[in-house]
């Protein structure tokens, strides 16, 4: 029982987990947060939440935060507690003397998807204006980095098309790798009263989701396609849509390049993309791939919803095409209940992409060679920037073991447990000479930083988080910062210590600086937000009151971009010694890591990862419900208790990666995306077999 006092007051703010972006009352008696309450004018969740929005904010006030800054000349030396101004003067005279010995590229940061925006947009200032290069990346790397990819390529820009409300026109929809009832549990909601309202529902994911089946809703098709072979299975959709005349020729000749239309169309006719030829490489039966292609094409307002499981592939930016590509043959963009979707992991990452986090794009998705966009930057900032694209966060680590690059700012993220292939993540860490961790807890990156900075939650800070429906929402501070310093000033007094002439006073000051150089921010400032409570960019003098739905005069880029989506093969081979197929996701009660759910006061959430087998693999190997198991990949082991269920396919097992005992990341490879380097998480060739546990 937990004991509730009576609040006093109340702030409205924003959940600070996944991508939805729920609005919350934090009631509060005096400085103490006595609860979360869901917003009912919320525009992205009209008062409904999850279990973490409303529940798991303990982290915020736990032990284990760090509230003093610490440095360490080396990392066995035990830390030593520091004022703020040593700290921040320590880190930038090693950071000048690293530029002094090793020259200006040999420094980089990484953003965080769940800081603010402005948050982020200073940090990328600081890397492109204070550091002069352009040595910066985000944890999107990680996630959605191919939607950024994908959709930029096709549509013209980086963003998902449609806000939620879309979802209540929609006749028929494509679910692709993603489970939003434990992943986006308030969008789920939504999608699940439409479905009891008579859409249709196709599901395209290796285990059979709950939505499959559960109440009232019955998924018209369920294709389990084998881990890796998503553009295989869509690749067939369009087989059967283009050599059944399905297609929508008055959109595509209206909206699309008709051309490369045509050379698409020749492509996905090709017997080889036929069902029955793909049946072979994706175990999914040919008649459900038509059956489903026949329902998507026919079945009224189609649309898109997608997730890691399209992502996290090394072919995750052509997967995203691929998906674009059946949006647009079926004329399914411009209007309300279509379109295509990202479903966003965490609360900022279409936020901290706008924001330029990337090592080739400035402040929304210009290149960094284009003149004009720079030309902005530089007048604003008084400084010369560097027009050449700076490293990914994989290409630091490969230059920090190569000796060139010696210095980098981490803010809100654990790399060394969310990146892959650990072993070599943590040997670019202890190559550098200057690590510094921004961020709440000691992470496991942090045994590896000469500096640690205490972070801010989000309760402590004013800002903005945009949702995946590109939704700027406000973030307000609900208490004082426990650290001294929301984020944003803590970037700003380590640019100050740089040389940098910053004196921006409150956060709005910083989206007006977004919005004076940022065409999709041009409309954005504080008082907007106020009067709204919330806005989706575009917004701008076209569309002053933002842009729920993209894309509906005609595509940004111009005409809509068909791209030949060839499948290719992961490189990751099951056979003999590794026979199954590992893919990975989450439960509702945990997010990502668990650095903030595992410190709840609520121990029923301290569930442990499970690996999920069928009975037929498991029976084979002599395991029972409950059993440890030995997991064995290429990369390395770890031991899990298992969970035997249908769910899964015989061949495929699953498992969650919220325990840092875990170590799924340990397990996965190094493949990764063609395009962005997105890791390849979704697909391991593993073995299991029985163990005395850990
Ligand atoms: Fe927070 Fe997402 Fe849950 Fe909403 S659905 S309360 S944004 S975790």
């Amino acid at each position: 029982v937990i004991e509730i006092g009576q609040p006093e007051h109340s702030v409205v703010t924003t959940c600070a987990y996944c991508g939805v972006g729920c609005s919350f009352k934090a009631e509060m008696r005096g400085d103490e947060l006595v609860r979360m309450v869901p917003y009912k004018d919320g525009k992205a969740n009209r008062g409904h939440s999850c279990v973490k929005g409303r529940f798991a904010y303990g982290y915020a006030s736990h032990k284990d935060r760090i509230l003093n800054p610490m440095i360490r000349e080396n990392i066995n030396d035990p830390w030593r507690e520091v004022s703020w101004e040593e700290a921040l003067s320590y880190t930038a005279n090693k950071f000048r003397s690293l530029q002094e010995q090793y020259g200006k590229d040999s420094i980089g940061g990484i953003t965080s998807s769940r800081c603010t925006n402005e948050e982020t947009f200073l940090v990328q200032k600081l890397i492109r204006a204070g550091f002069g290069n352009n040595n910066v990346d985000t944890c999107a790397r990680v996630c959605h980095s191919p939607t950024g990819y994908g959709l930029k390529t096709t549509f013209g820009t980086s963003a998902g098309t449609q806000d939620f409300d879309s979802v209540e026109h929609t006749d028929v929809v494509i679910l692709i790798g993603a489970n939003p009832t434990d992943g986006h549990p308030v969008f789920a909601s939504r999608l699940k009263k439409r479905l009891r309202a008579g859409a249709q529902l196709i599901v395209i994911d290796p285990r059979r989701i709950d939505l499959v089946r559960s109440p009232h809703i019955q998924a018209a098709a369920h294709l389990p396609l084998r881990p890796g072979s998503n553009v295989a299975v869509l690749t067939a959709l369009a087989h059967v849509i283009v050599t059944e005349s399905l297609f929508d020729e008055a959109f595509i000749r209206e909206k699309c390049d008709w051309s490369e239309f045509e050379d698409w169309a020749t492509f996905v006719a090709d017997a080889k993309n036929s069902p029955e030829e793909i049946e072979k490489i994706s175990g999914v039966p040919a008649d459900e791939m038509r059956k489903a292609a026949r329902i998507f094409a026919t079945g009224g307002n189609g649309a898109i919803y997608y997730g890691l499981g399209v992502t996290e592939h090394s072919q995750g930016s052509t997967t995203v095409m691929a998906i674009a590509n059946l949006a647009m043959a079926t004329g399914n963009i411009g209007r309300p209940g279509v379109g295509v979707n990202p479903l966003r992991g965490q609360n900022n990452v279409q936020g901290s992409c706008d924001m330029g986090s990337f090592p080739h794009e400035l402040p929304g998705y210009r290149h960094i060679s284009d003149d004009g966009a720079r030309d902005i930057f530089e007048k604003l900032w008084s400084v010369k920037l560097n027009d050449e694209p700076g490293l990914r966060i994989p290409n630091m680590l490969d230059a920090a073991v190569d000796g060139t690059f010696r210095g980098i700012y981490i803010q809100g993220e654990d790399i060394l447990q969310s990146d892959p292939d650990t072993k070599h993540v943590a040997a670019g860490l202890a190559a550098m000479e200057c690590v510094v961790v921004h961020d709440l807890f000691l992470n496991e990156t942090a045994n590896y930083a000469h500096v640690f900075l205490p972070g801010s939650t989000f309760l402590e800070k004013d800002g903005t988080f945009t949702n995946a429906e590109r939704r700027i929402n406000r973030v307000r501070k609900v208490m004082a910062p426990k650290n001294g310093y929301a984020d944003w000033e803590v970037t700003q007094n380590l640019a100050r210590a740089m040389g940098l002439n910053w004196n921006y006073t409150h956060p709005s000051q910083v989206m007006d600086e977004i919005a004076a150089t940022t065409p999709s921010f041009a409309g954005v400032n504080y008082d907007l937000l106020e009067r709204e409570g919330s806005i989706q960019w575009p917004c701008n003098e076209k569309a002053p009151l933002g842009t729920p739905v993209m894309h509906i005069d005609g595509f940004v880029r111009g005409k809509g971009k068909f791209v030949v989506t060839e499948y290719v093969a992961t490189d990751e081979k099951t056979g003999p010694r590794f026979p199954l197929l590992l893919t990975t996701g989450r439960i509702l009660s945990q997010y990502n890591v668990g650095a903030q759910t595992r410190r709840t006061q609520n121990s029923v959430w301290h569930e442990e990862d499970l690996l999920e087998i069928h009975p037929h693999d498991a029976e084979q190997r002599g395991i029972r419900d409950g059993d440890w198991i030995r997991l064995v990949s290429r990369s390395g082991e770890t031991t899990l208790r298992t969970k035997i269920t249908d769910r899964v396919s015989p061949g495929v097992v699953y498992t969650t990666f919220h325990h840092p005992g875990t170590q799924a990341n340990v397990i996965t490879t190094d493949f990764t995306d063609w395009a962005t380097n997105c890791p390849e998480y979704k697909v391991t060739a593993v073995q299991v077999s029985s163990s005395n546990g850990p």
